[in-house]
């Protein structure tokens, strides 16, 4: 525990300090929520190795698998994941499907042995993500006082604001916006 006291002007930030972990699951799920699409799930991954060296190598793998499935099937680019490294050596996460069905998740990322739980309802989503994060759950990194070690991100990818047309390079999204003043 952090030696300073825990107060709304300087808070600890400690990974078990109850009042900032509850905390840090308001500001997380309002970040998910503002990103997401489809359905809500809780997602259990199972790593080879529950080490935090472990955990950042599967992570890689994790990013490269959806960025893979993500290149030969367009819908994964709509689904996210939120995880933490957990105590018993699963990566549990906050999933958002997109488009994509439950089992499709599941079989894509098999190789994890990726395991979903039911449907999280929007007002329910703080208390799904204290589940992973509670510091009786959450995987304690020697020293670790934030979560980037152990964590896991994968956001949705966001549409282009407007679609990409063919047209001269002269005529930038610059001029389109702001066109200039036509001298005769
Ligand atoms: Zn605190």
């Amino acid at each position: 525990m952090s030696p300073r006291p825990c107060r709304s002007a300087n808070r600890c930030s400690d990974l078990q300090c109850l009042g900032c972990v509850w905390r840090y699951c308001r500001f997380q799920a309002i970040r998910i929520l503002n990103q997401s699409t489809g359905p809500l799930y809780t997602i259990s991954l199972t790593i080879p190795d529950p080490s935090p060296e472990g955990f950042r190598a599967s992570r890689v793998e994790l990013r490269n698998r959806v960025d893979y499935l993500r290149r030969t099937d367009l819908r994964w680019r709509k689904c996210g994941f939120h995880g933490w490294l957990q105590r018993d050596g699963t990566v549990r996460c906050i999933a958002s499907l997109g488009m994509l069905g439950r089992g499709e998740v599941e079989k894509g990322l098999e190789r994890w042995s990726a395991t979903l739980g039911p449907e999280i309802g929007h007002d329910d989503l703080r208390v799904a993500i204290w589940g992973g994060v509670k510091p009786s759950a959450v995987f304690k990194e020697a020293g670790g006082a934030r979560y980037q070690g152990i964590k896991l991100n994968i956001w949705p990818r966001r549409d282009p604001v407007r679609p990409k047309r063919a047209c001269s390079p002269f005529l930038s999204h610059q001029y389109e916006a702001d066109p200039m003043p036509v001298a005769f």
